[in-house]
């Protein structure tokens, strides 16, 4: 399964109503790139009447006068360009930015189990490829876009107002240019789509490879993923070849229409100034202003280039707000902090149902630990219980309410789940904590990391509360990351807590020391421990058998043991190690 891709008019209409929304600083832009425009149309001109005068026969005064005037309006275009260029990037930031911020509410709001099915490297290369490409063209394109299009339109104006016979000369070329343009701009979006989903493919191996890596050591899977790598590049290299071909088609073209262009215009025009039709000076000016039309034709051009790739690369983006959400919030309040599941079914891949009905009352405040062989269906049932995903088949309720159809700050106050990887984020240690409530006095945080044991060496970094950590920044021990996660849950305060094997990857010292803080998180709350271990099973109040995604047995440990069954055999075999 891929994420969407959103199609061209979806794309188009989103970035039409960005523009529609930054109009005010559109329009003002447009208008400095107007003016700067008309004052660089003046120069030909000027140049024009100087041929035509100095022919006829001047005073050295008028020629002084008319310099004077071209180099007035040099200086006024240069200001007026400083200008308008420096709003243009200062609007194609605030865009860009807009932008950004929304892409990062869509992804942070992704349901898990779409991005786990769709595999994090597409997800990476449009946050990473896709969101540059755009960035590169919102800074920079846009704004000259504007300018090419203000100074063509402007400046074919100035060449059919002076003399229109002469300027049907400057056309010559349009029809090369016109067709080698749309032969171009009809290939390019399927070669540019293609391009990016290379990339995203070759991100996704490479990435998997490298996050993987022990277990492609381990299972001797080296030379396959090399293969699959190898071949990700070869299709990586094709659709780059493929659009370069499209490439050297267009440039060359559009190369020869500029050659074309002032050259018919100074033949023809020539004829006819030989002709006594018209002066020598226009035809001086239209030739000046054909020359001049290059630069901007030729950003028009390239920028279109870019514009395609980066619509492409829009279209994947927006393409990620379509994915449809796996839960929609209600607005019925919980009756009670009893956690109840019926009936509940999961498949991660239709029709493979790896829970098949499970029922289970949870006692408010009881610790039920689960216990199962590898692949039983633990943890997937512990997701449920959060509320991580919504079960294929019947529900899970906290108080009569499905939790899916708790909105999700809602629900982590009701159940959280506790697994064993742990991010730190970049930022200080209170930046931390408050993504568990954003509006933590310190007091409450300084009490949150208190109650997991954890103030005292936060008090010893450098900065305390206000050390930076994560990535580059001071670094923490596991033990330290998880005494973080744990008081963000001090902070969130749910009721219902589900444990998945929170514990187990780390060193028994520190898993004594955690196991303390983790006992004060615990008190008071409903838990669900899924055990690794089975002394976690001998001290829940109950314990439950999970076994190919069922529930075999269920009851107090001793009244487990005594029955003889599934548990009695795991807890003796587990005695006797
Ligand atoms: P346990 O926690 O008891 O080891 P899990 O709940 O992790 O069991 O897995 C139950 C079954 O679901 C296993 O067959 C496993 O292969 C499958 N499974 C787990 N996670 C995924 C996933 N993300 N995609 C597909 N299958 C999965």
């Amino acid at each position: 399964m891929k994420l969407p891709i959103a199609d061209g008019r979806t794309t188009w209409r989103y970035a039409v109503g960005m523009l529609r929304r930054h109009r005010g600083a559109f329009t003002v832009i447009a208008v400095l790139h107007v003016l700067a425009a008309t004052a660089g149309l003046v120069g030909p001109w000027l140049l024009g009447r100087l041929v035509d005068d100095v022919t006829a026969g001047t005073t050295a005064d008028h020629v002084r006068d008319l310099v004077l005037f071209a180099v007035a309006t040099i200086v006024a275009r240069a200001v007026l360009q400083k200008v308008a260029q420096q709003r243009s990037m200062v609007f194609g930031e605030s865009v860009f930015a807009e932008m950004r911020e929304e892409f990062l509410d869509t992804v942070t709001a992704l349901p898990l189990s779409v991005v786990e099915r769709a595999g994090t490297g597409d997800l990476v290369a449009r946050t990473t490829n896709d969101v540059n490409k755009i960035q590169h063209t919102v800074r920079f394109g846009l704004p000259q876009l504007v300018v090419a299009v203000v100074t063509i339109v402007l400046t074919v104006a100035a060449t059919l107002l002076l003399s229109p016979l002469v300027a049907v000369a400057m056309f010559v070329g349009l029809p090369i240019l016109l067709v080698a343009t749309r032969w171009y701009l009809r290939r390019a979006e399927p070669a540019y789509q293609r391009e990016s989903a290379a990339y995203a493919v070759l991100n996704g191996t490479v990435t998997e490879s490298v996050e993987g890596v022990r277990t492609v050591d381990a299972l001797h899977l080296g030379a396959r993923r090399t293969g699959r790598a190898d071949a990700d590049l070869a299709e990586a290299f094709a659709a780059e070849t493929a659009t370069l071909n499209l490439r050297s088609v267009l440039f060359p073209s559009v190369d020869l229409t500029f050659v074309l262009a002032p050259i018919s215009v100074l033949v023809w025009g020539g004829w006819l100034a030989a002709q006594g039709s018209v002066s020598v000076g226009t035809v001086t000016a239209i030739v000046m202003y054909t020359m001049q039309l290059t630069g901007p034709v030729w950003n028009l051009i390239f920028w279109l280039d870019e514009i395609q790739v980066a619509a492409t690369s829009l279209s994947r983006i927006i393409g990620v707000r379509l994915v449809a959400p796996d839960r929609e919030a209600g607005d019925a309040v919980p009756a009670s902090e009893t956690v109840t599941a019926r009936g509940v079914r999961y498949a991660y891949r239709e029709g493979h149902d790896v829970l098949h009905g499970i029922d289970l009352d949870l006692r408010p405040g009881e610790r039920l630990a689960i216990v199962g062989p590898s692949g039983a269906g633990k943890s997937t049932l512990g997701r449920m219980l959060a509320g991580i995903h919504p079960p294929t088949g019947g529900s899970v309720t906290v108080g009569g309410v499905p939790l899916v159809e708790l909105p999700l700050e809602d629900l982590r106050r009701h159940v959280a789940l506790v697994t064993q990887e742990h991010h730190v984020f970049v930022g200080t240690v209170a930046d931390n904590l408050r993504l568990a409530d954003v509006d933590a006095a310190p007091e409450r945080l300084r009490d949150a990391l208190a109650a997991v044991d954890a103030l005292t060496w936060v008090d010893a970094l450098p900065e305390g509360l206000h050390t930076e950590v994560g990535s580059g920044g001071h670094p923490l021990t596991p033990a330290q990351a998880q005494q973080l996660a744990l008081a963000r849950l001090v902070l969130l305060d749910p009721h219902t807590l589900v444990l998945d094997e929170a514990t187990s990857l780390l060193d028994p010292r520190a898993a004594r020391h955690l196991e303390r803080s983790l006992n004060a998180v615990l008190a008071g709350r409903t838990v669900v421990a899924i055990a690794h271990r089975l002394h976690t099973a001998h001290d829940a109040d109950r314990v439950a058998v999970v076994d190919g995604g069922r529930i075999t047995e269920i009851g107090p440990h001793d009244e487990l043991v005594a029955a003889g069954g599934e548990y009695a055999r795991l807890w003796n075999s587990w005695q006797h190690q």
